[in-house]
């Protein structure tokens, strides 16, 4: 057996299913391009759902990791320790927000947002107790929690984890009407994602962020918008509500913000509703560790200059003309995104999003299917617009064959 099989043979033995991975195993990774046990480069155009923003090994990433390292890498909240107060006053600043609730995965972050809104809502907006509602969208992905699958409209996330958690309330993405007639006095929130990654890189219609801001701010409902996969550079901006000129109550954060180093997410808003929480209400052991303030601190610094946020949206532009020209051609259906992220729907006569993903491997290009037909294409910030490019070929050449 080559090494690949042998570590897949191993790794199917050995650990639960709940992943159906390609058939590569990496072994090192540089920049956007990942090397295999056998010694084969691939182009990486998925960049760990947009974890890996700024590239694999970054070298300032790196680089403030080792030095953290040496230094302290945990303290646990029992004490302070001389990274927290800046990450989290540069986070704040960063989202023009005034206060940070650090937590370590997407789902944490946005479980932490869920609390957040019900603790508001019961203190400061005068719900009833154990009356809170939050409207969320369908074909939402928020996580895989016991509450967050509660109200996922996939079947696959969803089956076999009951009894749900109540409190949730599903409109359709992108219809404002059905939220307003959702809305009651006990409604605490509105939870979406600004694009929505997982569902296939959903652009909104033009006005619908907007239109939750107004809704919201009317009704005295915070708007949370989960950011996790969208924000940090991805769209072309440093999130992706930006594009719509909308500031949400509060951002939900996670993937980019641990620049592909150790997991960091966060729930970034005002002292008004970050303020609800007191000692021993809500926490984490290893939230706003040193190691992962040092490394977000550098994410932020680099974010903070604007420089990815431009490169995604100009190679942005580019990825979005050249898959439209494609299009055209009867094998793409359609494409959606923002910046650089694309949402393709394969003809299916062509195959599924898996075995085109099966394809492009092959061509030595890594991607991942969504529902169906969908692939998803979201390369590392850093990527140059040659390897870009040498990527979209490989994709033309899966597609004419
Ligand atoms: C990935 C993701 C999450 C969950 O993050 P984990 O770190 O996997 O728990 C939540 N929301 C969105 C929009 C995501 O893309």
């Amino acid at each position: 057996m080559s090494n690949t099989e042998t570590a897949i043979a191993s790794a199917e033995a050995h650990s639960a299913h709940n992943y159906h991975p390609l058939p590569v195993v990496v072994a090192s990774a540089e920049g956007a391009w990942m090397t295999d046990v056998e010694g084969r480069r691939y182009l990486d155009l998925l960049a760990g759902y947009s974890a890996l923003n700024f590239g694999h090994g970054n070298r300032r990433l790196i680089d403030a990791a080792k030095a953290q390292l040496e230094r302290v890498t945990l303290t646990s909240r029992a004490f302070y320790h001389d990274r927290f107060a800046d990450f989290c006053t540069r986070l704040a600043e960063l989202c023009s927000m005034e206060m940070v609730l650090p937590m370590n995965t997407g789902a944490e972050a946005v479980e932490t947002a869920v609390k957040t809104a019900r603790k508001w809502g019961y203190r400061v907006k005068g719900v009833p107790d154990g009356m809170a509602k939050i409207i969320v969208a369908s074909d939402n992905f928020h996580g895989r929690t016991t509450t967050i699958v509660s109200f996922s409209t996939d079947p696959e996330a969803r089956a076999d984890y009951g009894p749900y958690t109540p409190g949730f309330e599903i409109v359709p993405y992108g219809d404002l009407t059905a939220m307003r007639e959702a809305m009651t006095e006990n409604t605490v929130a509105v939870l979406i994602e600004p694009i929505q990654g997982e569902a296939g890189v959903l652009v909104p219609p033009a006005g619908y962020l907007p239109g939750v801001r107004e809704l919201t701010r009317e009704r005295n409902v915070l708007f949370i918008a989960d950011e996790i996969q969208s924000g940090l550079g991805r769209t072309g901006k440093t999130f992706a509500c930006e594009h719509e000129g909308v500031v949400p109550d509060m951002y939900v954060l996670g993937k980019a913000l641990g620049g592909g180093v150790v997991p960091v997410s966060a729930v970034v808003s005002s002292a008004d509703v970050l303020g609800v929480f007191k000692p021993g209400e809500h926490g984490s052991t290893f939230g706003g560790n040193p190691l992962a303030c040092a490394v977000a601190l550098e994410v932020i610094a680099m974010l903070r200059t604007g420089e990815y946020q431009e490169r995604a949206a100009e190679l942005g532009d580019h990825l979005h003309r050249e898959l439209g020209l494609l299009a055209g051609g009867g094998a793409v259906e359609t494409v959606r995104g923002r910046g650089l992220w694309a949402g393709v729907d394969i003809a299916p006569a062509l195959g599924t999003g898996r075995e085109i993903s099966e394809k492009l491997m092959e061509e030595r290009v890594l991607v991942k299917d969504t529902h169906g037909s969908t692939i998803r294409i979201a390369p590392p910030l850093v990527i140059s617009k040659e390897d870009l490019d040498w990527g979209l070929d490989r994709l033309r050449t899966v597609l004419s064959a």
